[in-house]
């Protein structure tokens, strides 16, 4: 018995001496709170996180909460129960967190909004996002781009908007980015919403839900299109972008005579692309999530060291209580011109991927 103990003791250090290295080198627990995979890019953004701490010596423990507000709220207290050290947060509704992060802060959790701004807590150490404002006026530029390249003999231009999640942050910079460049055209009679839809109340899409602007744009379509066409549509997400699409198609735009309408989008989505080059979608916003997420682990290898991670804006997001030391990434717009160039030659996409 005693020589059985012995060799398992013996045995015990020699597998503990084996493992010890890996232990040494392990910098702590890192929560990725993702809100959803519904959309492919949330997926590629949690999913690059955890390789890079991986990589870095971190343990991440990376959570998706199905869009679902309890879910994402359970996950964050379990990881902040694990042990985490910096929570990274992409949040389904920026303004619900506000307790959690209260009791994270407690207990020495440090907290980094991803993509999109946690809102009403003083708990936001920092931010990591591309520069959301732009994203709308790239949107609105190509939408009016589009217009004129394709609809030069129509005057004015019918559009109408969609917006994104109101209890997002974001869809509100990518509106109001976009409505920077369409309201001048709507005063000057350019452009006519013929709906009389605007503003986020009227415009927003909940959960950024794709049947939801689906279902939008059909009644659009049986209200407002039954004499007159419409000829743009701002849509700022290529999930919605695609029911969009498919209710126009519905009532034969992009066949015969009938006109596909400009419609923009957001995120450069593997459908989107496809339907771009295919000729249907117009353009999307490309913007690189492996980026995103260097810059996150980044910022959080900063903390942890101690150190004041990078950032390249203090002005402008104030989530209620405070303005959030912030980095942003450059959106740029992608097309039929140079979609596949842009895509391919980045490495986010294979050219297989892209004409499979
Ligand atoms: C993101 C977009 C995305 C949208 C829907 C926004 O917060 O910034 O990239 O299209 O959420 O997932």
């Amino acid at each position: 018995m005693k020589t059985l103990l012995s060799l398992f003791a013996a045995t015990a250090i020699g597998v503990a001496s084996f493992v010890m290295p890996a232990l040494a080198q392990d910098k702590g627990v890192v929560g990725i709170s993702m809100p959803t995979k519904t959309s492919t890019r949330w997926i590629s953004d949690g999913e690059t996180m955890e390789k890079l701490f991986k990589e870095a010596g971190y343990t991440p423990d990376l959570q998706f909460a199905d869009d679902d507000i309890p879910n994402q709220l359970a996950q964050i207290e379990n990881m902040v129960t694990k042990g985490a050290k910096v929570l990274v947060i992409g949040a389904i509704d920026g303004t619900t967190l506000s307790d959690i992060l209260q009791r994270s802060h407690d207990a020495g959790v440090k907290v980094i909004a991803y993509d999109r701004l946690i809102r009403d807590s003083g708990n936001v150490d920092y931010y990591a996002t591309f520069d959301n404002f732009q994203v709308g006026v790239l949107q609105a530029t190509s939408l009016v781009d589009g217009l004129k390249a394709n609809f030069a003999d129509v005057k004015p231009w019918n559009v109408e908007l969609f917006g994104g999640s109101p209890d997002d942050n974001n869809a509100f910079f990518f509106y109001d980015g976009a409505m920077s460049v369409l309201q001048p055209l709507i005063d000057s009679g350019d452009i006519v919403v013929k709906s009389g839809q605007t503003g986020m109340e009227q415009v927003g899409t909940l959960r950024w839900d794709g049947a939801v602007a689906q279902a939008r744009m059909e009644n659009l379509l049986s209200s407002t299109y039954t004499d007159g066409h419409v000829n743009g549509v701002l849509s700022p997400y290529d999930g919605l972008s695609i029911g969009i699409l498919s209710a126009l198609k519905g009532v034969g735009y992009g066949s015969g005579e009938l006109k596909m309408p400009i419609v923009t989008g957001q995120d450069a989505e593997l459908p989107s692309v496809k339907s771009i080059l295919a000729g249907e979608q117009y353009s999307t916003v490309f913007k690189d999530t492996r980026e995103l997420a260097k810059v996150a682990v980044g910022m959080v290898d900063s903390l942890m060291q101690g150190k004041e991670p990078e950032v390249n804006d203090t002005k402008t997001y104030d989530n209620g209580v405070k303005v959030v030391p912030s980095y942003l990434l450059k959106p740029v717009a992608v097309d039929k011109t140079n979609a596949k160039d842009i895509l391919t030659t980045s490495g986010y996409y294979t050219a297989e991927q892209i004409d499979n």
